[in-house]
């Protein structure tokens, strides 16, 4: 089957001759080698020479059940016999329609319709175009104020269309194309990074709510929505915060009369602990977007789950020309919407949110030495994401300058051990399927400490 495909450096030149990867400085890899998987097999991938990686960062965090899991495969040989895909208008198919039923019963109440995309990103511009039309949709009757702004977080992320982009606040990947994005209103983030010595997450996170709250309060009128990361702050570097200000924010957005956009695109399905991370404060948003963990790593989908009152804004005669735009043609994919079943499945069969409670505890443990490190300023941990600070200087947090490419040097340090890590710029975290055992979660710290100690040497 692979043809010519016999070692890793062949292969790599073949690769980089045609290829252009995301992400990517490719002149780095006049130095540092593109490496070819040949297979995977549960949290191991395996390259053409031979070498073995744990893959501690679930293939950039959508892995949740392992490579080439047996229950996924059998499911999407079944369906790929059966139907691999159909229009998405006018026509319809069983595993979307499970997948939606599925999605409905198992997120926060209220949430009652399920819309589908094809990518996190794409989630995110229909959950913004959504809100934006609702109260469009609304201003038909006299007195509705005109909604067209979206509030964010300093420091989120919620992908790269430019829709996306511009409600992100991560400098690295919106400053240059900053002058084709619409305006957003920036609020401070919760980070808990940030907090005073000895006060707890919660009063922090509280307390910044305030600056929520008077930006909501100046600019509600002309707001459709708050877009939010529930929890964790995850491509923003992993930052963390407590479930009360997602509680202070479900009340303020109610009473302000503004959307709440909870994107759980990487945070939902298990990774904070509880398979929705809205579950922790028990709210439910106005919409949720969900994408990455959706399939368990094997295709792209992407779903938003909306409420009736939502829906019910959309829902009228032909000639009112009230209904939503947005199409793309790999909506409901039958392949992809199998896979979600199938991973909806095994969370069901195998209690694995009660296994990760354990899992995560183990985490804790095999973490625990990074605190006392002289180059680790911060461990913090949420649910099945660990993340592990390194700075320049612990007293003072100050960062080591980035032009160093200190994660870098832990990223092929940990390679050359068989271990996957891809750190957010000098934050090296956790983030491994929800298979691994318990000597891989030793290992997958055992050689973040190696790479850390090398990385900091100098
Ligand atoms: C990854 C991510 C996205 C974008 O999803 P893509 O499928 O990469 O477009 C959006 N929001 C969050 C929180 C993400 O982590």
């Amino acid at each position: 089957m692979t043809g010519h495909f016999k070692d890793n450096q062949t292969i790599a030149k073949r690769d980089l001759s045609v290829l252009w990867h995301p992400c990517t400085q490719m002149k780095d890899h006049e130095t540092f080698p593109i490496i070819p998987i040949k297979t995977g097999q549960g949290v191991w991938l395996e390259d053409f020479d031979g070498n073995r990686y744990l893959d501690a960062i679930s293939s950039w965090w959508v892995n949740l059940f392992g490579h080439t899991n047996p229950t996924i495969n059998a499911a999407l040989k079944d369906q790929l016999d059966t139907l691999e895909h159909v229009i998405f208008a006018g026509f319809t198919h069983e595993s979307a329609i499970k997948l939606a039923e599925k999605l409905v019963e198992v997120t926060p109440t209220g949430l009652n319709r399920c819309f589908y995309a094809d990518n996190g990103s794409a989630a995110v511009e229909v959950a913004l175009k959504m809100s934006f039309h609702y109260w469009r949709n609304l201003c038909h009757n006299p007195g509705q104020p005109k909604k067209t702004k979206f509030i964010t977080l300093e420091n989120s992320y919620h992908g790269e269309t430019l829709g996306a982009l511009a409600v992100g606040n991560v400098p690295l990947y919106k400053e240059t194309y900053a002058p084709l994005l619409m305006d957003v209103i920036t609020v401070p983030s919760p980070d808990c990074y940030h907090r005073e010595d000895g006060e707890s997450w919660a009063a922090y996170s509280s307390r910044r709510f305030e600056l929520m709250e008077n930006t909501l309060r100046d600019h509600a009128e002309t707001v459709c929505a708050v877009i939010i990361e529930p929890l964790v702050q995850c491509a923003g570097n992993m930052r963390m915060y407590d479930p009360v200000y997602l509680k202070l924010l479900r009340e303020a957005c109610s009473k302000y009369n503004v959307h709440l956009i909870a994107d759980e695109i990487a945070v939902g399905f298990g990774r904070t602990g509880t398979l929705f991370a809205c579950e922790q404060a028990a709210i439910t948003p106005d919409f949720m977007c969900l994408s990455k963990g959706l399939t368990g790593g094997y295709l792209p989908l992407s779903a938003v789950l909306t409420t009736d009152d939502i829906y019910q804004a959309f829902y009228d005669d032909y000639q009112k020309l009230t209904a939503f735009l947005h199409s793309h043609s790999y909506t409901g994919n039958a392949l992809a919407c199998r896979a979600g079943l199938a991973t909806l499945e095994i969370f069901q069969q195998k209690n694995v949110i009660e296994n990760n409670h354990n899992l995560s505890i183990l985490m804790a443990q095999v973490s625990e030495r990074f605190h006392d490190h002289p180059h680790i300023s911060d461990v913090r941990q949420t649910g099945m994401i660990v993340a592990i600070e390194m700075v320049k200087n612990k007293h003072t947090r100050e960062p080591y300058p980035w032009q160093e490419r200190r994660g870098l040097r832990v990223y092929q340090y940990a390679l050359s051990k068989g271990v996957l890590l891809r750190p957010l710029g000098n934050v090296i975290y956790f983030m491994p399927p929800y298979i691994i055992n318990e000597d891989e979660i030793r290992l997958m710290a055992d050689v973040a400490w190696g790479g850390i100690q090398q990385a900091t040497r100098d």
